[in-house]
């Protein structure tokens, strides 16, 4: 075993993946997970548990695994994490928890990801706790979402005894994580059984209830909940604004990726309508826009083209999913910006004029600036056209509810500490606040506001 490496995950073989919704990794298993556990030197002063918003006990979970205690590994994960599963999948460890790991500074980090995973796996195949429910203290309180941020708000809150309520406007709980993040990176099955043991903890979801139009946060309060906490998410789309992005066949990322997981539209028995496409444009360079091109591959499109208007150096996806789309034969047009959509004359794309794009001087965000190359103008040949150039909050739940701030992006103004917003007992996290980020940055913020929820009730008792 070479202890600079990583030990190798298996995963799907591209060509055999692009055409299934099966899950592309397919995780360690007991003794690749306690052959790459070895490699953990368990530092006295863990430089990888501060990468971790959550700080799970990194080191001591992985010398859980390393003697094969692989229950005491997840009851050490639980302790800060109610969704590891998930975060073994999806969370960017290569720019938190594994970029400080000491054992990088030569060779590879430990894969603290594939651990973390396998050990979730691991527990929910032969774990066999109940989950506890805590005594409870029935003081009510109100969780707007159920995402990451909601689920790890009600989650802590919960554990303390608390009689909490998630009101969730879809008809399944999860949030991006099962409208958003395909099949084939986090199986449904996962998320669900993951939501399912915060409920086991005694917490009440309420779905299909939009809070700011079935109910309002007044009217919550006047029901008797102490405290609020919106983790609402940022949904709402945006476009560019050139023409033809109203003709039919072009989507939003958040649109196509509903209908594609949530909807189901890729499997025959759901009659989810979704456009059978020739050729896809996927505009965006994140991790969003992998997503939504690896699905419509796999829908069945015969070329599906990523164009972004920047280098792949400036590409906010994460290398691994850039690398995933390529095996997977997504083909990537590079300094290119869409310049409009063309009509088929009938209502339909029949086409995207792009043009070509060099890097000038450095912007605001530190990035070389795309500047058009005159008279470079060409015609993509495509029917469908998916947008995917970020998310901003949702303005229902402010316009409904009085002494909501927010900043000019429509993010929810926060106490830095508290994560209390600027309408006192309302406490706010995640997307909403920072705009569209992580999972893990998500639950952090879903952790901070659960304590500070928690301090503020105490202290009210007291008085
Ligand atoms: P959300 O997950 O957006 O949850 C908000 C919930 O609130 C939703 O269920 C919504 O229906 C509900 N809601 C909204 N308004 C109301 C209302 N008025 N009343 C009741 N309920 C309401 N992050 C990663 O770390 N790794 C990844 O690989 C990754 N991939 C991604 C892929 C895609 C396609 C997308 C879109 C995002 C991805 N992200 C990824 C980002 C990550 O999923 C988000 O940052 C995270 O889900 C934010 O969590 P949240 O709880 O704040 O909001
Ligand atoms: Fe183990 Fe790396 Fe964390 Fe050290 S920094 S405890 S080697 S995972």
């Amino acid at each position: 075993m070479d202890v600079l490496k990583k030990i190798p995950v298996r995963e799907q073989d591209p060509k055999v993946r692009a055409a299934n919704f099966e899950e592309v990794c397919l995780g360690y298993n007991q003794e690749e997970a306690q052959a790459e556990a070895q490699r953990c030197i368990n530092c006295k002063n863990a430089q990888c548990i501060k990468g971790c918003p959550v700080a799970i006990d990194i080191p001591k979970f992985i010398h859980e695994v390393k003697e094969g205690q692989f229950a005491e590994a997840a009851a050490t994960i639980a302790k800060s994490s109610a969704l590891p599963a998930v975060c073994g999948r999806v969370c960017p460890q290569e720019s938190q928890c594994e970029c400080l790991c000491v054992r990088g500074k030569k060779g590879e980090p430990v894969a603290i990801g594939r651990l973390e995973r396998f050990v979730a796996d691991w527990y929910r195949e032969h774990g066999t706790e109940k989950t506890a429910k805590p005594a409870s203290n029935g003081v009510k309180v109100a969780v707007v979402g159920s995402g990451p941020a909601g689920l790890t708000c009600a989650s802590d809150l919960g554990k303390l005894g608390y009689a909490v309520t998630i009101f969730e406007a879809f008809h399944t709980a999860g949030g991006v994580l099962v409208y958003g993040i395909p099949q084939f990176r986090l199986p449904k099955e996962i998320v669900r059984h993951e939501v399912e043991g915060i409920l086991d903890m005694g917490v009440e979801l309420r779905l299909d209830t939009v809070i700011g139009k079935t109910i309002t946060i007044d009217e919550l309060f006047e029901q008797g909940y102490q405290a609020v906490f919106v983790g609402s998410g940022a949904g709402l789309p945006m476009f560019m604004g050139i023409p033809g992005e109203t003709l039919s066949g072009v989507y939003s990322a958040n649109e196509y990726l509903t209908r594609v997981n949530l909807m189901k539209a890729y499997l025959e028995e759901y009659d989810t309508p979704i456009k059978k496409s020739r050729a896809v444009a996927v505009v965006g360079g994140g991790n969003v826009a992998m997503d939504a091109a690896r699905c419509a591959k796999r829908i069945g499109a015969e070329h599906v083209y990523v164009v972004y208007r920047r280098s792949e150096a400036e590409m906010p996806a994460r290398n691994e999913e850039i690398h995933h789309a390529r095996e997977e034969g997504i083909e990537f047009h590079l300094l290119n910006n869409p310049t409009r959509i063309l009509s088929d004359g009938k209502g339909s794309v029949a086409g995207m004029e792009c043009i070509k794009m060099e890097l000038g001087e450095p912007d605001a965000s530190g990035r070389r600036r795309p500047v058009e190359v005159p008279g470079s103008e060409f015609v993509l040949d495509v029917d469908t056209v998916i947008m995917s150039l970020g998310t901003t909050p949702n303005p229902l739940i402010r316009s409904t509810t009085p002494g909501l701030e927010t900043n000019r992006k429509g993010c929810l103004v926060v106490h830095e500490d508290t994560m209390e917003t600027t309408r006192p007992h309302v406490y706010a996290g995640g997307d909403a606040v920072t705009g569209a980020a992580t999972v893990i940055l998500a639950m952090g913020a879903g952790k901070r506001a659960a304590k500070a929820i928690h301090e503020a009730l105490s202290a009210k008792k007291e008085d």
